[in-house]
């Protein structure tokens, strides 16, 4: 079981208070976004969660464990990025296979784990690739499987889809929807953009100024608002 607790989060930067008080309980399972305009908060929550920014009160805990005096390496939490940087030397099977041999995971099982996310990805005619040869749809879905293979507890995404085309934009966030049912694991996905919060999620956190404005399903946010916030950020055009 691994669903994500945080509890009274606080985060500065100097004097800048960025998040005040995040509590948040998310589901083992769930499809959560993160939603809110530019600086509110959600990349430093994200950050915070994944171990990549020192917090300042509170606690994350995933799956009963409390990890935020784990260092990133150790808390099981794999996350994409929206500058999927894929190493340009290597080809796609070692893109995704190089983690884990530097964790000294066994030979044979770094093969199946990179076959299994190639299969799951559609990628596996894409191995022998160099980065410079995949479309930008392909190799967000190679920075995805790098994720994969590591089949951590807990997937965050930060904005993964915003380098990409209107339309591959839309098949990927199929393709997510279709990944998320299919490995059943926790996933936090960061976004601007609520038409994409609004199709993915099980539930949604809208962030207000490093507060939760609101926490509930898409359909509680569009029909019931908390406040003016919510209701005014749902409706807005993009
Ligand atoms: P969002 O992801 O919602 O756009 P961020 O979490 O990136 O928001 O940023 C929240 C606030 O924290 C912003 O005011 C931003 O300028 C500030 N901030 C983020 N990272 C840093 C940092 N490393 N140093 C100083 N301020 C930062």
């Amino acid at each position: 079981m691994a669903g994500v607790k945080i509890d009274g989060l606080e985060k500065k930067f100097g004097s800048l208070r960025v998040l005040k008080g995040i509590d948040l309980d998310i589901r083992d399972g769930e499809f959560v976004s993160f939603l809110g305009p530019s600086g509110c908060g959600k990349t430093t929550l994200l950050r915070s969660i994944a171990g990549l920014e020192e917090i300042d009160e509170g606690q994350v805990v995933l799956g009963g464990q409390p990890i935020s005096k784990l260092p990133p390496a150790k808390r099981d939490i794999a996350m994409v990025f929206q500058n999927y940087a894929l190493y340009p030397h290597m080809n796609v099977y070692k893109n995704l296979s190089f983690g884990l041999s530097l964790n000294g995971v066994p030979k044979a099982q770094i093969d199946e784990r990179v076959q299994n996310a190639a299969r799951i990805l559609q990628i596996t005619e894409l191995l022998k690739r160099r980065p410079k040869q995949l479309s930008g749809g392909q190799r967000q879905r190679v920075a995805i499987g790098r994720a994969i293979v590591r089949d951590p507890k807990l997937f965050l995404l930060d904005e993964p889809l915003s380098n990409l085309d209107a339309g591959l934009r839309v098949t990927m966030r199929v393709e997510l929807a279709n990944l998320h049912k299919r490995l059943g694991v926790t996933m936090i996905y960061v976004t601007h953009d609520q038409v994409e919060a609004m199709t993915l999620s099980d539930r949604v956190v809208v962030l207000d100024q490093g507060k939760v404005a609101q926490f509930g399903t898409p359909l509680e946010l569009f029909y019931a608002p908390r406040n003016l916030f919510v209701a005014s950020f749902i409706g807005s055009p993009k």
